[in-house]
């Protein structure tokens, strides 16, 4: 991939640069995380989601916009039949700086090699917890074994960074964080914690389950000493680190420090729906602009430069509320 000099058409109204965006290619999943999804799931029709080629179109478009940095996920985006295939064509396109991928690392024991070839710099993997049947209850239906070795070989693979991200959830595994800390530091691996966000309607009540990062940084202070990281990759994350220590600890807090003035960033549902903020409405549907434009992309830019002047400015997530901020579920939108 080399660099370009794409212009910056991506300006929203409050001056904030769009040059990154996470693209969901499919809402299903192998895992069914409590926090995440409902049990009995109900996932969209096939014929619903965008092809891969209606992906690669997207993309193709964001980039000559000025995106420089594109995130797969979903759902589970491995699970999607032939991914590789877009992610082989997405690492081609000129003036994309970074092709990364968040999974839940059930796949990566077959894929990993193939991503890194494909393009893939960087890799976040979700892990809640180290104890298997605790794994289990999380993800109601996941292998833990299974996501280490997915781990293992995406070391393997030699990303240029790997990170874990965590979720802690009172009384389930909140109690983890030093366990997963230090396996992120036996790993060599960079860690984040993301504070569970109320999108959309799930079993439990999110004000019981939720844990704030300030918690979770005062038990780990108990253990370390860290260091607040001046390192910034782009993202929500703040990172702290322990000195001589190359892992990088980081946190997600949308509740505890809202990161929205610096956000540069906006998410594609699988269905092509440009969502402008994860914890709003404010949505653009492109696939009319897609499908009926087939030979045309001016339309499809035409609307996504102009859907910047609805990008409102920050989320509102209210644990207090008993509703969720929004219904959609991550596994929708993209996380
Ligand atoms: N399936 C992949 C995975 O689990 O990494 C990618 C999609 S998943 C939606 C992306 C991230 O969103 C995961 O790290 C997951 O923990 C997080 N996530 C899901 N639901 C969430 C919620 N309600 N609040 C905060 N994070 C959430
Ligand atoms: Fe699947 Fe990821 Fe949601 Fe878990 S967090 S159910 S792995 S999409």
């Amino acid at each position: 991939m080399q660099k370009s000099s794409s212009p910056h058409a991506l300006i929203d109204s409050f001056g904030r640069k769009v040059d990154y965006i996470r693209l969901s290619i499919t809402d299903r999943c192998d895992f069914r995380c409590v926090y995440c999804m409902t049990e009995q799931a109900n996932f969209l029709s096939r014929d619903d989601v965008l092809t891969l080629e209606e992906y690669a179109r997207l993309v193709k478009v964001f980039v000559e916009l000025g995106v420089h940095k594109v995130r797969i996920t979903g759902g589970e985006p491995l699970v999607r039949k032939n991914a590789l295939r877009l992610f082989e064509t997405i690492g081609q396109l000129p003036g994309l700086h970074e092709l990364v991928i968040t999974t839940n690392g059930s796949q990566l024991e077959q894929q990993a090699r193939a991503l890194k070839q494909a393009g893939v710099k960087r890799v976040n993997i979700s892990l809640d917890s180290l104890d298997a049947r605790r794994f289990r209850q999380i993800t109601r239906v996941g292998h833990l074994d299974k996501v280490l070795r997915g781990i293992a070989a995406a070391k393997q693979a030699g990303f240029e960074n790997i990170r874990l991200n965590s979720l802690l959830m009172r009384g389930i595994n909140d109690d983890e964080a030093l366990d997963l800390v230090a396996f992120a530091i036996a790993q060599d691996l960079d860690i984040a914690f993301i504070e569970e966000m109320p999108l959309g309607a799930v079993h439990h009540v999110r004000r019981d389950s939720y844990v704030s990062n300030d918690q979770t940084l005062g038990l780990l202070r108990t253990r370390y000493d860290l260091i607040a990281s001046p390192v910034c990759t782009g993202g929500p994350a703040r990172y702290w680190q322990i000195p001589n220590n190359k892992t990088k600890i980081g946190f997600i807090s949308p509740h505890s420090h809202n990161f929205c003035e610096a956000c540069n960033r906006i998410r594609i549902s699988c269905q092509g729906e440009l969502h402008l903020c994860l914890g709003r409405e404010h949505a653009v549907d492109l696939k009319p602009f897609l499908r009926g434009y087939p030979n045309d992309d001016g339309p499809l830019k035409q609307a996504i430069i102009d859907s910047m002047q609805i990008k409102p400015q920050g989320h509102d997530f209210d644990l207090s509320r008993a509703a969720p901020a929004v219904v959609r579920f991550m596994s929708y939108t993209g996380g």
